[in-house]
């Protein structure tokens, strides 16, 4: 009896960890902990450990605001933290929620296939179902009594480098079209569908300059502003009125990558990026600081440094150009990666890492890309090496 009362009291006045959730819209956890809450405390816990560069920073600051000012309209805060959070909630902090409800896949998670496209393979002959996204609450329960939240903070005040993001990026994530949040995400997918530049996706996908060439998703996808599914709806609905072509087709193609390298993280955990303990080794500093003396490389690591975005052909090459060429340990790019990226993400940033580097979901032992052949591919008059030189 004394038991289920302190049990009924925990659960009345709840803490809910936002993580990588930060949206309203189709968040099965958020309507989960609002159930039967009299008091509900949304937060965030920021680890002032954890390195982030300035553009990084800047996007999930960003993103955190618009949350809060989402909450305080439904009578909730936000509460931001500045410390690790606690192992139990490190999921929410590091997973990716997936297209696919797990429990709708045609395996148990320890049978997840051991290459890609023998999950694909499987996904599509059993037609999982993608499950439909879920409305916003309308109303949240107040946060427990005495509970003020404060402002979220800007980078500088939290003692993050500030660095404006580059005018020529391809992610210009300070234009209002571009910034972090719920609505913005939502609004770039409709804007994305309504130019129907998805019908060319699967040909321009691998260009190295522009803002159309690619959806553009997934700063907002790694942070949870819009979710796996709320895209892929979109996607069917627009195949529904224009047809499906290799363009829609393609591009869910590559939210089965995401789900299959977040399952992977599932199911063999993820290792924390390595700290980058040491810096100076030459090959590794030429890398970071855009100076290895091969100008297409350097280009795309200036245009990284700049703006905290890169097309994912860029990403393969100065990878496999660290990897392969310079010969440093995968672990150090893929920590740059996670302080830089606006769209890091643990687990398709240590998958794809590691797929170049020819570890787990690779059975043809690596990608070890001619970096010559790749600019004649895809940079032939060296517009781009000059684009970000
Ligand atoms: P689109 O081409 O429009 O694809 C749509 C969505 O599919 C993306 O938003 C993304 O969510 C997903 N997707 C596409 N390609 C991949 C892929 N190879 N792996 C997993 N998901 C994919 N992506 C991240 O989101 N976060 C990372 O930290 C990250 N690190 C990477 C590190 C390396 C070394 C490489 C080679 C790739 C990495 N990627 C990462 C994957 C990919 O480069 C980006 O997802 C993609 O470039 C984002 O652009 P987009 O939204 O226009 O993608």
């Amino acid at each position: 009896m004394r038991a289920d009362a302190t049990r009924r009291h925990v659960h009345m006045h709840r803490e809910f960890h936002i993580g990588r959730h930060q949206r309203l819209a189709d968040n099965p956890r958020l309507l989960e902990a609002c159930k039967g809450a009299s008091t509900l405390l949304p937060l965030y816990d920021l680890d002032p450990a954890i390195p982030m560069g300035p553009h990084r920073a800047a996007f999930l600051l960003d993103s955190l605001r618009e949350l809060q000012q989402q909450l305080r309209a439904l009578g909730s805060d936000l509460l931001l933290r500045l410390q690790a959070p606690n192992e139990m909630y490190r999921e929410y902090y590091d997973g990716a929620p997936t297209m696919y409800d797990a429990n709708d896949l045609p395996f148990d998670l320890p049978d997840l296939p051991g290459v890609f496209t023998s999950f694909r393979r499987l996904v599509e002959k059993h037609t999982t179902p993608i499950r439909k996204p879920l409305d916003a609450p309308l109303s949240l329960p107040p946060l427990p009594t005495g509970v003020v939240c404060a402002d979220i903070p800007s980078p500088d005040q939290l003692g993050y480098e500030i660095m404006e993001c580059d005018a020529r990026s391809a992610f210009p994530y300070n234009n209002e079209a571009w910034r972090a949040g719920e609505h913005s995400a939502r609004a770039h997918l409709r804007r994305y569908l309504a130019s129907r530049t998805i019908d060319t996706y699967k040909t321009t996908r691998n260009g190295l300059i522009g803002t159309g060439l690619s959806s553009k998703l997934s700063p907002w996808l790694a942070l949870g502003n819009i979710s796996a599914r709320s895209v892929a709806w979109a996607i069917r609905d627009y195949e529904q009125q224009y047809g499906a072509n290799d363009g829609t087709y393609w591009l869910l193609f590559e939210l089965v990558w995401r789900d299959y390298f977040s399952l992977r993280g599932r199911r063999y955990g993820l290792s924390q990026p390595a700290p980058i303990v040491d810096v100076d080794k030459d090959n590794f500093r030429a890398w970071i600081t855009a100076s290895t003396g091969c100008a297409f490389v350097d280009a795309g690591m200036q245009e990284l440094r700049s703006t905290g975005w890169l097309s994912n052909r860029m990403r393969q090459i100065v990878a496999s150009y660290l990897i392969h060429e310079l010969q440093a340990p995968w672990q150090w790019g893929e920590a740059w990666f996670a302080m830089q990226l606006i769209d890091y993400d643990p687990a398709s940033n240590e998958g794809n890492w590691r797929y170049i580097a020819g570890q787990g979901a690779d059975p043809r032992g690596g990608r070890h890309f001619s970096i010559e052949h790749q600019r004649l591919m895809y940079d032939p008059e060296d517009v781009y090496a000059h684009y970000w030189k």
